[in-house]
């Protein structure tokens, strides 16, 4: 099969909407006047990397397959980066990131205390996102404490 400008842009897209979808990255390509560019953009945040340059129609394709093929070994071994982070990641560090873009420009808001547990509505600056840290009553202790008079 001929590879097109317009093939590799339905199958950009497929992958796009298909098996990239869950990923932290999708693919774009762009037809510049030396040839076909390949890169993956991070939604994240993070610069895209260039994977082609220069290259021909095929070339290109191949690299586009090459990550389509990279993408399904992940998601198979189940290490695939899914768009938010697990709760346990989310825990692990200390609730100080943003879920989704892991920035740690976030916007703690006001703390709604009932029955040992406190929610706290947080936004992301960089993403937009929205979400409530959800803390548990975990002890008590009088040695540090004292009494307010
Ligand atoms: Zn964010």
């Amino acid at each position: 099969m001929k590879v097109t400008e317009k093939s590799l842009k339905f199958r950009c897209t497929e992958l796009n909407l298909g098996v990239l979808k869950d990923t932290s990255f999708g693919i774009r390509f762009e037809r510049t006047a030396k040839g076909y560019m390949v890169e993956l953009q991070y939604r994240d945040g993070t610069p895209s990397k260039v994977l082609i340059q220069e290259a021909s129609a095929s070339e290109a394709a191949a690299a586009v397959e090459g990550v389509a093929l990279g993408a399904v070994a992940v998601k198979d071994a189940g290490t695939g980066k899914p768009e938010y982070v697990t709760r346990e990641t989310y825990v692990r560090q200390g609730g100080e990131r943003c879920p989704k873009c892991q920035s740690k420009d976030i916007s703690p808001g006001h703390l709604i205390a009932s029955k040992g547990i406190i929610i706290q509505h947080c936004s992301c600056v960089r993403c937009d996102l929205v979400w409530n840290s959800i803390f548990r009553l975990d002890d008590y202790d009088c040695s540090s404490a004292t009494k307010d008079e």
